[in-house]
């Protein structure tokens, strides 16, 4: 299924993809040493693929523009997004390149190590952009982030007429030239520390918010895992913490990108209104996705949002 409803919104996701290898063992690795795991996975993510996938699922009409490798991945990357109903008329192949991986250990007391090759996505470039200008011109939501080349983003931000929505991870420090182009600039709280240079927590988040705002963005977002998030707005001053519901979080992978796609088809929900209830419901979406394990596999389809009261 393509995205082919020509009367709905357009969301644009300009991003990456990449497939998780993930083995869990009693304890990570030495330096050297060889250790038999217990458990493999194999999962499709990548910051600008889940956020497609959330936006898809709660009912936007998404259109990616990525780039995947010419390895066994890359086709398979491409069907799942069109089974998620997103279209990838701008997902390309690029030759003689591997697809994103992400080799995850995860050892028995949580801890992590993580070794990332970006592949195909370091190719997403700007005539990328260019061939696919008509339909980043007219999105009504654009969103970006910074797992594939900065200056890739920027141009395409520099193009759309819409809402832009970046969300500046993973954390980054120069970033200053794209926020002026940005109608709404997400982050979480190691992100949002880089850009201002505090740790910002709960308690210092008006300043940090009011700080990201005069970074030249509209609108400043900083999520809070289980706190919720919290926002900005420059045109009123308005500045909310909202809390969404309280869950026993069993894996929060992607919690984030969850809230990212799901606010970018609440933003084109005319019905959602106003944009502290907005920030709500996607709240709301995120935590239903830390309940169970896994990243796109753990957003919820058919989800009918937004009754409570934020
Ligand atoms: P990231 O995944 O980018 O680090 P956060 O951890 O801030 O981002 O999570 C994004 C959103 O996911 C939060 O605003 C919240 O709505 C939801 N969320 C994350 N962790 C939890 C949790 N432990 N309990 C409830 N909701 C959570």
């Amino acid at each position: 299924m393509q995205a082919e409803n020509k009367d709905k919104s357009k969301i644009v996701v300009v991003g990456s993809c990449g497939i998780d290898f993930t083995t869990y063992a009693p304890r990570l690795p030495l330096p050297g040493e060889t250790l038999i795991g217990n458990k493999f996975t194999t999962s499709f993510g990548g910051k600008g693929a889940n956020q497609s996938v959330a936006a898809a699922k709660t009912g936007g009409n998404v259109y990616m523009i990525c780039r995947v490798g010419d390895d066994l991945w890359g086709e398979k990357y491409k069907e799942h997004l069109k089974n998620a109903g997103i279209d990838v008329t701008n997902a390309h192949v690029t030759k003689d390149t591997t697809t994103g991986i992400a080799q995850i250990s995860v050892a028995d007391n949580g801890e992590n190590q993580i070794v990332i090759v970006p592949g195909a996505n370091k190719h997403l470039s700007k005539s990328d952009v260019e061939n696919a200008k008509e339909l980043i011109k007219t999105a009504d939501v654009l969103i970006g982030q910074l797992e594939t080349p900065y200056e890739t983003t920027l141009e395409a931000f520099k193009l759309n007429n819409g809402i832009k929505l970046l969300n500046a991870a993973p954390a980054m420090a120069h970033i200053q030239t794209i926020l002026p182009y940005c109608t709404i600039l997400c982050v979480n709280e190691p992100e949002a520390s880089l850009l201002v240079n505090f740790n910002v927590n709960v308690s210092n988040i008006k300043i940090a918010l009011h700080k990201l705002l005069e970074s030249g963005c509209q609108t400043a977002i900083i999520t809070l895992g289980e706190k919720g998030a919290a926002y900005s707005l420059k045109s009123t001053g308005e500045c909310v913490h909202v809390f969404g519901n309280k869950v026993t979080a069993i894996d929060t992978t992607g919690a984030g990108d969850a809230f990212v796609g799901a606010l970018a088809s609440l933003l084109v929900n005319d019905k959602i209104q106003p944009f502290h209830q907005l920030i709500g419901a996607a709240c709301e979406y995120a935590t239903m996705t830390v309940t169970t394990e896994g990243t796109q596999t753990s957003y919820p389809g058919n989800y009918i949002p937004f009754t409570k009261k934020y």
